[in-house]
């Protein structure tokens, strides 16, 4: 069979890489149906809805996928922040756009496209509890989970993949690329051995 591959044309300092298909569009809807079950189910006899809190720019296709996909009505807002450049997380967390929704006592889920070394999700999860919410829980697509330090897992994962830098379904390059159905990984750089 033949691999599906991606190779990087778009004026900027990666063009020329070749990456390998990770996981199909298929697979992707796949599992999001899954997640969405899932949550529709835990949250199904909650007083009120969960507020769905995505954190932008790259969760944005996950989140409006797993809303649709769920059997439970959601309010939904949006949150921004900044946590890495390029290729690699940078260790330190600006806070661009918060939400507007009033979280006192209300049951939130944080979306999230990938948890890579973990910052993103402590520096938020922290962010809400400091407003007092229902509770916290965290649904990302993927999740680098053997280099991730977290204090506390994220709740709803939808795939579990190797430290590789991942674009499409959201995920960019240098801010390019998002639009892709499927998400394709960066072949690690040859060791000299
Ligand atoms: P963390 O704080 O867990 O290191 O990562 C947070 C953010 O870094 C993610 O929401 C994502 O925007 C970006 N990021 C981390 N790993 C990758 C990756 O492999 N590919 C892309 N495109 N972005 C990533």
């Amino acid at each position: 069979m033949i691999k599906k591959t991606l190779t990087l044309d778009y004026g900027g300092s990666f063009d020329g890489e070749v990456l390998d298909l990770l996981i199909s569009e298929e697979d992707i809807q796949d599992r999001i149906k899954h997640l969405a079950r899932k949550i529709s189910t835990d949250y199904k006899k909650k007083k009120k809805p969960p507020i769905i809190i995505g954190v932008l720019n790259g969760s944005f296709y996950f989140m409006a996928d797993l809303l649709r996909a769920m059997s439970i009505e959601a309010e939904m807002d949006f949150i921004k922040i900044s946590s890495y450049q390029k290729t690699g997380s940078t260790g330190t967390i600006r806070l661009i756009k918060d939400i507007s929704a009033d979280i006192t006592d209300r049951d939130l889920i944080l979306v999230e496209d990938i948890v890579d070394t973990g910052l993103s999700i402590n520096y938020l999860r922290k962010h809400f509890e400091n407003s007092h919410p229902g509770s916290v829980r965290v649904a990302t697509l993927l999740y680098k989970k053997e280099i991730t330090k977290v204090e506390t897992e994220p709740e709803y994962v939808g795939f579990e993949i190797p430290d590789q830098f991942v674009v499409g379904y959201g995920l960019d390059i240098e801010q390019q690329y998002r639009r892709l159905r499927d998400i394709f990984a960066m072949n690690p750089p040859p060791t000299n051995q």
